[in-house]
């Protein structure tokens, strides 16, 4: 069977894009290699019977911040988003909780109560951000360069204070947190919010990180989906399949076909080959496509020799547990955060990722960790709590930071002793945190990537994040947009601008550019696009 374009993956960039291309007419067959559609945004009861746990991502303010994901209106296709008392949360020990609340004016005063002139400064930022920040979001998540978002933000730039605010864009979270505030509190809030990207944070680009995915929680929260990650997935696949686009699980695409130079279909794992008249979109990572997908023949010689030059992100170790009853925080937080960050100084977060990107083990990890039940009550019976953890690990390890002699081989052995030691930082906030655990799952680099062939070696974003692998740099210089230099072949999963994290913005640009290119096609007849 010939369709207009065939899906290679159903993670949430492939499923928005395959959304985009039905809604103009196309017919689109999605193809999943794993026997379960979703990608990194899956759930499941699989750690102990009645707890549903997400298996990969879990908190989505990019994707209510994201019109790729906004306009498909998923609220009637069954999605329902929860929102935790508090957002986001930070144990201090012995100094209580650095909080940010839904409502600002809770965040504010929190914070007030711990340094004085904290409070204005935090609403100063906010307001800073409500006159600014739908441009500057809007404008990292449509294609490389963003004419129309930047437009709008240049005429709004002055009314926060022009270069100036340029520069606290471009000022290193750590610098960022301590040139705004005097108190520990909003400093951990920004900078364990950059800690969600591997770009270091004494670099220029996380504090554009800390403060955009601090911002977003200030304004649109971080929700889950009720019922577990995989209804976001499954919303976006019920309006796919009500306007007549197909998906096939258990269907692993081996070769992307050409003729002429242009693709034209893909080969399957079995032998069975799938045709495409207009456009093969790949939500895959860069290094799958053009390494292992297309024959390098076919592989323009300026991407070869870009994707030799390509960065990984770090790889990663998650730790789901189910829990017998709430955490014990030694200190009970004054709202029960969803989000938690968890490293007992920045001095100890900046530690952390410096060793990482020393390729060393850290000795003490900085966690994210998320309390589900807390979140969305219908993830575990009343009482309990659906709790999960993760941290970045080298890809190549040269030595472990701390004393256990963890190889980086991320056998079991591996990744149990590590765990250990996960479990061990959330012990010293929580004592008794161990004697509530009814079970535990450790998932290592192996293991994600076994569920999930994008994350290579555990990387969680389709490559890099640091400056010199984005915009026009992403996935290779010369790039920044879903053309691949092959016509008809679309790159849409992370590791395309703007990268990792679900938003949909990959998956929408590539689909805005296939009908770009096949209008252009028809136009001028001859012409290969
Ligand atoms: C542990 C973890 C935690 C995260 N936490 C968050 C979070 O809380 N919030 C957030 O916004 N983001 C989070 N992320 C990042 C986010 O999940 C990813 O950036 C996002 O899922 C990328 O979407 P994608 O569609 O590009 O790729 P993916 O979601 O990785 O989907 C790619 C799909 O393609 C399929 N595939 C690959 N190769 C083939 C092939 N040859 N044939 C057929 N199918 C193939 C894969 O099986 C997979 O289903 C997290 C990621 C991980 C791993």
């Amino acid at each position: 069977m010939t369709y207009d374009a065939v899906v290679i993956g159903s993670g949430p960039n492939g499923l928005v894009a395959a959304n985009h291309l039905v809604d103009r007419g196309w017919s689109v067959l999605v193809l999943e290699a794993q026997p379960e559609l979703g990608g990194a945004v899956r759930s499941a009861e699989d750690v102990h019977p009645g707890f549903v746990h997400d298996t990969f991502s879990a908190f989505y303010p990019l994707a209510a911040a994201s019109p790729a994901l906004r306009e498909l209106r998923l609220d009637q296709h069954g999605l329902r988003w929860r929102h935790a008392p508090a957002v986001l949360g930070h144990p201090l020990r012995g100094e209580g909780w650095a909080l940010l609340h839904r409502d600002r004016a809770v965040t504010a005063r929190l914070m007030e109560s711990s340094y004085a002139g904290d409070g204005q400064a935090w609403l100063d930022l906010c307001s800073e951000w409500d006159r600014i920040g739908t441009q500057l979001v809007e404008g990292l998540l449509t294609p490389f360069p963003p004419i129309r978002p930047t437009l709008a933000g240049l005429a709004r730039l002055r009314s926060v204070g022009g270069l100036g605010f340029v520069k606290t864009l471009l000022t290193p979270a750590i610098e960022l947190g301590t040139s705004r505030f005097g108190g520990t509190r909003p400093r951990v809030l920004l900078a364990g919010n950059a800690g969600h990207s591997d770009i270091p944070i004494h670099a220029p680009g996380s504090g554009l990180m800390g403060m955009m995915l601090t911002m977003l929680g200030q304004t649109v929260g971080y929700p889950v989906p009720e019922g577990g990650a995989g209804e976001l997935s499954a919303a976006l696949a019920r309006r796919l399949t009500a306007s007549g686009g197909e998906i096939r699980c258990g269907a692993e695409v081996t070769r992307v076909l050409t003729s002429r130079g242009r693709a034209d279909g893909v080969a399957l794992a079995d032998g069975e080959r799938v045709a495409s008249r207009r456009a093969v979109i790949a939500d895959v990572a860069a290094p799958i496509l053009f390494g292992r997908l297309l024959d390098p023949t076919d592989v323009p010689t300026r991407v070869a020799r870009g994707m030799r030059g390509f960065t990984l992100d770090p790889g990663t170790v998650k730790v789901d547990w189910a829990l017998d009853g709430p955490v014990p925080w030694e200190q009970p937080p004054e709202h029960a955060p969803g989000t938690v960050h968890i490293a007992d100084s920045t001095t100890q977060l900046t530690e952390s990722l410096a060793q990482v990107a020393a390729r060393a083990i850290p000795a003490e990890p900085f966690l994210l960790a998320g309390q589900m039940t807390a979140t969305d009550p219908t993830r575990s019976p009343a009482g309990t709590e659906s709790m999960w953890a993760y941290t970045h690990v080298p890809q190549e390890t040269d030595r472990d930071a701390g004393d256990a002699g963890i190889r980086g081989a991320w056998d079991r052995d591996d990744c149990e002793r590590f765990a250990d030691r996960m479990q061990a930082q959330i012990e010293r906030h929580a004592p008794g945190f161990a004697s509530r655990v009814l079970s535990r799952r450790v998932l290592g680099p192996r293991e994600l990537e076994a569920r999930d062939a994008n994350l290579i070696g555990g990387a969680v974003g389709g490559g890099t994040s640091q400056l010199h692998q984005q915009l026009v740099f992403r996935p290779v210089p010369g790039l920044g947009r879903a053309e691949t230099g092959v016509p008809g072949l679309y790159l849409g999963s992370a590791s395309a601008h703007p990268g990792g994290g679900v938003h949909g913005a990959c998956g929408r640009n590539a689909a805005r550019a296939a009908l770009l290119h096949d209008r252009a096609r028809r136009m001028v007849p001859g012409r290969r696009g």
